[in-house]
């Protein structure tokens, strides 16, 4: 079944799009069945659970970390993390180097935009991602590869509210890759599309969605 859903996934993505599995709170055989069927890259949102899995799958997945990222928590994900989608503080940025530093890689990321209409989301004011750049702080971070950027639409039902979500970080995108990527060829990735609106996502040229529930069914919280 799980098998079914992501051929139906497959399909629906033009070339160059990416299907991020977020398997957060399943348990590592839902991972390993989607594995078997072909998926490779697989999103966690929790460090403690993230080292958990990784242990009992195989090592050809690329993982993603898609969640709210402690400082403290970085050095045990960046000796082998893929793409960090959640970069949400400058704080968080210079500690990703530093692990990066200590570790031996340059930790590819995107940073985190502010779209949704909640107060309580993440992620940086179009302004914000701006002065990231003109402050020449990025060009200081030479174990940061900054791949492009992520964010979240609004948590509701109505279409035009995330459709305008969807168009505004697309247009940061653009603008930010216009200014200051003109000759960078990699600042390429806008992850941004879940289980209920990722139809939406792929209309405004996102290139990584992040598909949980679809996949996975609905996630048992537990203890
Ligand atoms: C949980 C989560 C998803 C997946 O959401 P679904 O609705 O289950 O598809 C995607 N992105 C982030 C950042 C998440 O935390």
């Amino acid at each position: 079944m799980i098998k079914d859903v992501l051929q139906k996934i497959w399909s629906e993505l033009p070339s160059g799009v990416k299907l991020v599995a977020i398997s957060k709170y399943h348990p590592v055989e839902a991972l390993s069945e989607a594995y078997s069927a072909g998926q490779r890259i697989f999103g966690e949102n929790h460090v403690q659970e993230l080292l958990q899995k990784v242990n009992h799958l195989p090592s050809d997945i690329e993982w993603h970390f898609t969640g709210h990222l402690q400082t403290n928590k970085v050095k045990y994900i960046v000796p082998f993390i893929n793409l960090i989608h959640s970069v949400d503080s400058e704080k968080l940025l210079r500690e990703i180097d530093k692990q990066g530093r200590k570790a031996g890689r340059k930790i590819q990321v995107l940073l985190e935009l502010h779209v949704a209409e909640e107060e309580s989301k993440y992620g940086f004011t179009d302004d914000e991602l701006i002065n990231i750049h003109e402050s020449g702080l990025l060009s200081e971070l030479d174990n940061v590869e900054l791949r492009g950027l992520m964010c979240m639409a609004t948590n509701t039902y109505d279409e035009n509210r995330i459709n305008a979500d969807f168009a505004k970080a697309k247009e940061v995108f653009d603008n930010i890759k216009q200014r200051f990527y003109a000759n960078n060829p990699r600042f390429n990735e806008l992850s941004m599309g879940m289980s209920d609106d990722y139809h939406l996502a792929l209309t405004h040229g996102t290139t990584l969605v992040r598909i949980g529930t679809k996949i996975f069914g609905e996630r048992v919280y537990s203890s």
